[in-house]
């Protein structure tokens, strides 16, 4: 989930920003007893619905809803043998590509500063992030700095603990946290998030980009399907399985680092106060390493999440293997006293 050279006016001035910028919302958060429902008015002053955000929801929703009735559609023709093996291996490259563009270059590279990279790497991972259908490479880096300021209080973009601790309220806040939050009117100020990258020209021109990086990713499986199989048919099974399926898995893998991981799994680590962000290792392999959320929310500048035996964390490989080349420089990694000093 980034070299900064005129890249970003150092990620490490950009980095306490993001972490420690005052609330700005700072009223409802001393009402919270962190246990209650977040109280009303926490979030930005709603704007007034107009045909444009109308649309934002539409097009959410079909971004959301159609990779998901892929899944359906793409198991009913599994049932007819129509998935070819050169669809999986497709599938599994943009999962692996797509995914690392999140993890690696938009969340501890970009967000958090965890690493230092050459001017090419920078922009090629913000371009496979962007790739994934998770939004803009500026909003995703504002909206989850967003989360780490406010975690698991009022402010909060998605917290499972927005509708309170008892069960109803967990339960709504579980599919909040999931997915319900990509409906609400809750824009995060990019200006005041992210300003390291807007005053970046190549990540804005990235960010420009978003829509035809979008039309890219499900180009790319419909027309390497084709070249491969060499019928209409072969494009589209590629374009369902290595196209939306993968994005669906993808996009519900990232919201259970968002939902899940702040639920449920241990808490070896000490957070800030109300922030429950948690180690769950079920899902280690399919999120990179991002499922060791609570070492995350301890030590967020830290390359590595996965840092006690036997934690893996392919992310950290990568940006190890970035570092070998010289892809990388600068890499926060976590030092056993520093890992030491946060454990609970
Ligand atoms: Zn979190
Ligand atoms: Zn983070």
């Amino acid at each position: 989930m980034s070299s900064m050279a005129r890249s970003s006016p150092t990620a490490a001035a950009a980095r306490p920003t993001a972490v420690t910028s005052p609330p700005s919302v700072a009223q409802p958060s001393q009402r919270y007893d962190g246990a209650g429902p977040f109280p009303a008015g926490a979030d930005a002053p709603a704007a007034p619905r107009g045909i444009g955000e109308r649309l934002y929801v539409v097009v959410t929703g079909v971004i959301v809803v159609a990779p998901f009735l892929a899944l359906g559609l793409a198991g009913w023709l599994l049932w007819g043998s129509l998935i070819h093996p050169a669809d999986v291996l497709l599938a599994l490259v943009l999962y692996v590509v797509t995914g690392l563009g999140v993890t690696v270059g938009f969340h501890r590279g970009l967000t958090h500063g965890g690493y230092q990279s050459v001017r090419p790497v920078r922009v090629a991972l913000a371009v496979a992030g962007s790739l994934s259908f998770q939004g803009d490479v500026v909003g995703w880096v504002a909206t989850h700095r967003r989360h780490h300021a406010f975690t698991d209080r009022p402010g909060d973009p998605h917290s499972p603990y927005r509708y309170g601790t008892q069960l109803r309220g967990q339960l709504r806040g579980l599919a909040h946290a999931h997915v319900g939050w990509l409906f609400r009117n809750d824009p995060t100020c990019a200006r005041r998030y992210a300003p390291d990258l807007l005053a970046d020209r190549d990540i804005r021109a990235v960010s420009r980009a978003f829509p035809a990086l979008c039309v890219l990713t499900l180009a790319l499986p419909f027309v390497l399907g084709w070249a491969i199989g060499g019928t209409w048919q072969r494009a589209l099974t590629a374009l369902l399985w290595a196209g939306l399926v993968r994005v669906a898995l993808l996009h519900h893998v990232t919201w259970s680092v968002n939902s899940l991981c702040h639920m449920i799994g241990s808490r070896p680590f000490r957070t800030r106060r109300h922030d429950r962000a948690t180690n769950l290792w079920p899902l280690a392999l399919l999120s990179f390493g991002e499922s060791w959320h609570n070492l995350h929310h301890a030590d967020p500048t830290s390359a590595r999440h996965g840092v006690d035996r036997g934690q893996i964390d392919p992310s950290a490989a990568v940006i190890r293997l970035f570092e070998r080349v010289g892809w990388v420089y600068d890499v926060r990694w976590p030092t056993p006293e520093r890992v030491t000093a946060r454990r609970r």
